[in-house]
């Protein structure tokens, strides 16, 4: 018998159970969190403050092509995630979109060091991500792997760090470790030489 060749549709698509292996904490907030909490923080720098309009400005960002552009919308999520209960909130709400999604694992990734400009620190970061993703995989049918990044354009020593951190937190959590950002200008020897010198 020959295989099927017709495509699944989309419903079919819908309902079937998924893995996801590359996913962005910081890239799949839902536009009516990002708005809740910047107006919890008191942060004007969103540039739409309508949900629908916001999504848009972050789809068109993702499409521009360049990895650098659209990078710029992460700075605004990353500016929103910088207390435990934000992170916590994000976390959990992964879980939930990933459910909704009939994903069954994912693993998502983020740079714990950009969550520290309000003083947490990076074991802080970690455990208020933790706490909602565990919260998020008991409610909803779903399990959950941290991939944490280093920045290839910031220090080695930084990288180190993060390194650090994903082996502390392998036991807890962590699936795996990451070099990430933009590639072109910044090859790994480029990585470590910059900070040697
Ligand atoms: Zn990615």
């Amino acid at each position: 018998m020959q295989p099927s060749t017709a495509r699944p549709t989309r419903d079919l698509v819908r309902r079937a159970p998924k893995v996801l292996l590359h996913e962005h904490l910081d890239g799949g907030l839902r536009p009516t969190t990002v708005l809740e909490l910047a107006a919890a923080a008191g942060y004007r720098e969103l540039p739409e403050s309508d949900p629908a309009k916001l999504a848009d400005w972050f789809a068109a960002g993702a499409a521009r092509g360049s990895l650098a552009q659209y990078l710029e919308g992460f700075r605004h999520t990353i500016a929103l995630m910088q207390t435990a209960e934000a992170i916590e909130r994000v976390a959990f709400e992964f879980c939930e979109d990933m459910a909704k999604d009939n994903v069954v694992y994912a693993e998502v990734r983020f740079a714990p060091h950009f969550h520290t400009q309000q003083g947490l620190g990076l074991d802080g970061v970690m455990t208020a991500v933790m706490k909602g993703l565990r919260r998020g995989e008991e409610d909803h049918k779903v399990k959950v792997g941290v991939i944490v990044c280093a920045m290839r354009n910031l220090s080695s020593m930084l990288s180190y760090q993060m390194a650090e951190l994903a082996v502390a937190w392998r036991d807890h959590g962590v699936v795996g470790f990451d070099l990430a950002g933009e590639e072109a200008g910044t090859p790994r020897s480029t990585t470590s030489t910059r900070s040697s010198s």
